[in-house]
């Protein structure tokens, strides 16, 4: 499902609000990890990674977001979803 610009805007206001819940604050500061390389970061280098894109359809909820290093958050964006998925197939897309 493509979203529209509209869709795509009101998840990125959603993600700004999860930015500041307590569930992510909490998170970020308890020792947290890159969920993708594994690496350990400070709460300064934490990135809010959508794991299935905002532009593929994606929602900010929090089975969605997860803590990513700026290089992953960087290289996952260039990637395509499915070559996410297929790279972590312990993920699997919420219904
Ligand atoms: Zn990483």
């Amino acid at each position: 499902m493509i979203p529209s610009e509209a869709d795509i805007k009101r998840e990125r206001d959603a993600a700004r609000v999860l930015r500041k819940s307590p569930w992510w604050k909490a998170k970020t500061h308890a020792a947290p990890q890159c969920y993708y390389c594994k690496a350990p970061l400070t709460p300064e280098e934490v990135t809010m990674d959508h794991i299935l894109p905002l532009a593929q359809g994606g929602k900010s909820t929090k089975g969605n977001v997860v803590i990513s290093c700026k290089p992953c958050n960087t290289k996952k964006g260039a990637a395509s979803n499915i070559e996410t998925i297929l790279a972590h197939p312990d993920f699997l897309p919420p219904a």
